[in-house]
């Protein structure tokens, strides 16, 4: 699709800016950034991955084990029950490992649609568009959908996108919404406002007078 192409030209090499090496530690990382940024988990899972390298051994820790470590991202203590939790139940139920499924990866404490595409998407191969606050405003502001609720958004982008573009849509979005798309959008640098439904409406944007030369009335 070409606004899809024109925002990951305008976004080159649009990935998550997680850091992880497996499955399980995207799956951690994504349930520590909520309500958080990037660079503060960036800055945690160092620590928490040498101390518990996977499900197995961040099943047997306790609440007082993560806090700690985990604090920095906010709400720490839901977190660590859910990761823990969620560790438990991969141990229980899928051997350790993370399944490859989105009903599998929603059905563990804490894991959400968005963390579970994210972790499909990036680490399993599995085709999966991760709504996140970043993609509802710019899908819905150039047009590609008309909903708030990230659900309806996922379906509409999923059926004008292949499989083989999902991952890459989210991605290129959520860049184009932290850089330019913001909510104070910087539509003059926007590769895509041509087709943008929501810049259309600003309509002709007056040039910009320069104060020095307006002339005071006598
Ligand atoms: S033209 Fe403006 S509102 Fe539209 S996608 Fe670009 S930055 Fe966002």
């Amino acid at each position: 699709m070409a606004v899809i192409d024109a925002l990951s030209r305008q976004h080159p090499n649009a990935d998550t800016e997680l850091s992880f090496r497996t499955p399980f530690e995207l799956l951690v990382a994504t349930m520590l950034s909520a309500q958080s940024t990037d660079v503060r988990v960036n800055g945690v899972t160092p620590a928490l991955f040498a101390r518990y390298p996977d499900a197995a051994a961040l099943a047997t820790a306790t609440p007082d084990d993560l806090e700690p470590i985990i604090h920095a991202t906010g709400f720490f203590r839901q977190k660590a029950r859910s990761l823990i939790g969620m560790s438990q139940q991969l141990v229980d139920q899928h051997a350790g490992q993370v399944p490859a499924s989105l009903d599998a990866l929603t059905a563990l404490p804490g894991v959400g649609r968005k963390t579970a595409n994210v972790v499909l998407g990036h680490a399993l191969g599995v085709p999966g568009l991760p709504v996140d606050r970043h993609v509802l405003r710019v899908a819905n502001r150039i047009g590609l959908a008309h909903s708030d609720d990230p659900v309806k958004v996922e379906e509409a982008l999923c059926a004008l996108l292949p499989a083989t573009h999902w991952v890459l849509a989210s991605d290129a979005q959520i860049l184009h919404g932290r850089r330019i798309c913001r909510p104070a959008p910087l539509c003059d640098r926007c590769a895509v406002r041509e087709q943008c439904a929501y810049f259309r409406t600003l309509g002709p944007v007056a040039p910009r007078r320069d104060p020095r030369r307006v002339r005071t009335a006598r």
